[in-house]
């Protein structure tokens, strides 16, 4: 049975057979590395940088349980890749004092994968389901009485052999991640007691992450170097991350030290193809398409004649842009708006220059 994975399945993924794009904030392999990922976790709700309101609520939540000494209600995030669940989950764990077991819904296949699972956890402890929206409706029905009377309603036997059996499961909380929240059926939805969107972080917060990042990594960065990762992580800790690690290989092995400056920086941006707005090639192809129709364009057309895969552009390209302001969702469509327009005017002279 598998179990244990952290993040998004491959192969699931729609860019699965597409360049990697750096400013993607889908995990990749060396996101998972342990020595990496694990090491810039942060480990208690303090250390967790932004996300003001959710920090408030979630510690409440935590301190009202281990004042009744009671577990955790079912918690459930949603939003982008990168933005933090998975690690809100662990450092969860960390402050209930107990363990987290991680799962993603996509290694829960059968039936049993999820009652091998329910049955493993102790009194207290966390398990994680990753991408929530993809459990299967077989394994939901399991888990409604799971989450809510600490129960397993099962079926045992064949034909006229059937028969039900109730096992009791120690009390425990299911903690969800989902970047499509649309997705989960509402049943499942309203047995989470706390649900939490987590936003696109702010420029400072993305600094003060970056700055935490390089400490752990040994690297020394100036303000101007940080502030230029910063405007190209398109408000996600995931790719801040990826673009440090870039960086930090080019000054180790071009300029042979770990003193970042902001040219330093500017140069790794350039090779990688990333402009002063952290937008990349599919970014710029996106806001071009629109720019050329001038008319509102249905996803599916933008898809099409970009040759990508329209959910990837829907869950990974558009949110940034819309953050921008340079496009809009209407009913007709996504429409350029007039900062999207000057940013293809500005790029434009700046390529002439
Ligand atoms: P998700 O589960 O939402 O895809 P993760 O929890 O795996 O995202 O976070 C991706 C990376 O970003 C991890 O290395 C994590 O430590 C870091 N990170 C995310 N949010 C924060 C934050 N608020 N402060 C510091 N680091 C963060």
């Amino acid at each position: 049975m598998a179990i244990i994975s952290s993040s998004l399945n491959e192969s699931n993924s729609p860019r699965s057979n597409k360049a990697l794009r750096i400013v993607s904030s889908e995990a990749i392999a060396e996101d998972k590395s342990p020595s990496i990922s694990n090491v810039n976790r942060p480990q208690l709700l303090q250390e967790f940088i932004g996300q003001k309101a959710l920090k408030d609520s979630l510690r409440i939540a935590i301190d009202a349980s281990l004042y009744r000494k009671e577990c955790l209600d079912h918690v459930l995030f949603y939003g982008q890749p990168g933005l933090g669940k998975t690690t809100l989950a662990l450092l969860m764990a960390n402050e209930m004092k107990t363990k987290c077991k991680i799962t993603n819904a996509s290694a829960i296949e059968r039936p049993r994968d999820i009652v091998g699972l329910l049955l493993g956890l102790k009194e207290n402890e966390i398990l994680f389901i990753d991408e929530i929206h993809r459990l299967n409706k077989l394994t939901e029905e399991i888990l409604y009485s799971a989450m809510e009377d600490y129960k397993l309603d099962l079926t045992v036997g064949a034909n006229r052999g059937t028969r039900s059996r109730s096992i009791s499961l120690p009390r425990f909380t299911l903690i969800g991640a989902t970047t499509k929240v649309g997705s989960i059926s509402s049943p499942l939805r309203d047995r989470f007691g706390i649900s939490h969107k987590i936003n696109l972080y702010s420029l400072e917060e993305l600094k003060d992450i970056i700055s935490s990042f390089a400490s752990t990594l040994d690297i020394r960065l100036n303000k101007g170097a940080c502030l230029i990762i910063a405007n190209c992580s398109r408000g996600t800790p995931r790719i801040a991350l990826r673009l440090l690690k870039r960086v930090r290989d080019y000054s180790q092995v071009v300029e042979k030290n770990n003193n970042i400056s902001p040219e330093i920086v500017q140069k790794v941006m350039k090779y990688q193809n990333i402009d002063y707005s952290g937008l990349d090639e599919t970014d710029r192809k996106f806001i071009n398409v629109l720019h050329i129709n001038r008319r509102p364009m249905g996803l599916d057309s933008i898809a099409a004649a970009l040759n990508e895969d329209a959910s990837m552009l829907e869950l990974v390209v558009e949110p940034y842009l819309l953050q921008l302001g340079f496009i809009s969702r209407t009913p007709r469509g996504r429409v350029l708006n007039p900062l999207g327009e000057e940013y293809i005017n500005k790029s434009k002279k700046l390529n002439e220059d």
